[in-house]
């Protein structure tokens, strides 16, 4: 069993720092809300009086926080988590954020002789607290053998995507595809609904055929045929369309850097930019039809 400094108690890093302690792994946890840390507290953690004091005398530091901006400081900022590590500590970041930001704060430790990974997760809160999360893993080969008992503890799935950033990179490439695939969906309801055609049999049709994919037949955007979407729960998250559009910019910085052309990404960021413009951020990503409507 490891010491591990859990930095980063929200929806997701709260129920991730409980597994691990429940799998027996001894936690100094902290956050800056002091009543996210009680509550790991109570669970048997030790709390720690800053990110500093939690990375120090700890096998392993892994944090779970909002952004790109957050990570950096943390990690690289006075009194943050690489002035005070001892030497041969792991650092394993599961926020989801920017891949040049990744990649900074991993040279960052790197040049001070520390090992890290990022390895952001697929899976909502529901998944975090049951320990079934995804864990799209970058860094060195090392690394990965070292951060993946440590995932295991709170994942399902662990899986080495490649050098510094590739982790990130998966994570939003995936989710590019879904929040055009989303989209694409949504358009094909709505304009079924024009043309007389049922939502189910479109269903039924579309998902034997070369029309299908997840947002189809795991998480239909209209009522009926797939009971488990929150489609049926009046587009309750589920994932926010507040999340979708915080992904689907991450994927546009990286393919401003990067260079590359994804022109039907750009256009679902500024279709959920405008649906979460309208008072949507906390809708299910699928209600998006309701916009596409013209409702
Ligand atoms: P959250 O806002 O609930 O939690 C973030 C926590 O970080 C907060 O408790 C905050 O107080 C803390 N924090 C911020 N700055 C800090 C600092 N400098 N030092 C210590 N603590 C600090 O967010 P969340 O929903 O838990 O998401 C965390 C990450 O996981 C995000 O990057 C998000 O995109 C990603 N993610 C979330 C979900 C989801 O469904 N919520 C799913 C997949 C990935």
């Amino acid at each position: 069993m490891a010491t591990i400094g859990f930095i980063g108690l929200g929806n997701m890093g709260g129920p991730m720092a409980r597994n691990l302690v429940e799998k027996g792994h001894e936690l100094k946890v902290f956050d800056l809300s002091d009543t996210a840390v009680k509550a790991l507290e109570d669970a048997g953690a030790t709390r720690a009086a800053s990110a500093g004091e939690a990375a120090r005398d700890v096998d392993v530091v892994v944090t779970m926080l909002p952004a790109g901006k957050h990570v950096k400081t943390v990690y690289t900022g006075p009194g943050g988590v690489i002035e005070n590590a001892a030497p041969g500590t792991l650092f394993i970041d599961s926020s989801t954020i920017d891949v040049d930001s990744a990649r900074e704060v991993a040279a960052a430790a790197e040049a001070k002789g520390f090992e890290m990974v990022d390895a952001p997760v697929s899976g909502g809160v529901a998944a975090a607290a049951a320990g079934t999360l995804t864990f799209m893993v970058g860094g060195s080969e090392a690394a990965f053998k070292r951060a993946e008992p440590i995932l295991q503890a709170m994942g399902k799935a662990i899986i080495h995507a490649g050098g510094h950033g590739t982790g990130q990179a998966a994570k939003i490439c995936n989710n590019m595809i879904l929040g055009i695939t989303m989209i694409a969906t949504c358009e094909a309801f709505a304009l079924a609904e024009k043309l007389g055609l049922d939502h189910q049999k479109l269903f039924d049709i579309a998902s034997r055929a070369s029309g299908q994919s997840w947002s189809l037949t795991s998480y239909c955007p209209v009522p009926g045929p797939v009971p488990t979407s929150p489609a049926n729960n009046d587009y309750k998250p589920g994932f926010a369309a507040a999340m979708m559009l915080k992904d689907l910019r991450l994927a546009q910085d990286a393919a401003d850097s990067a260079g590359a052309n994804t022109p039907l990404g750009r256009d679902a960021m500024e279709l959920y930019e405008k649906f979460t413009a309208a008072g949507n951020e906390n809708v299910d990503f699928s209600g998006i039809i309701n916009m596409l409507r013209g409702k």
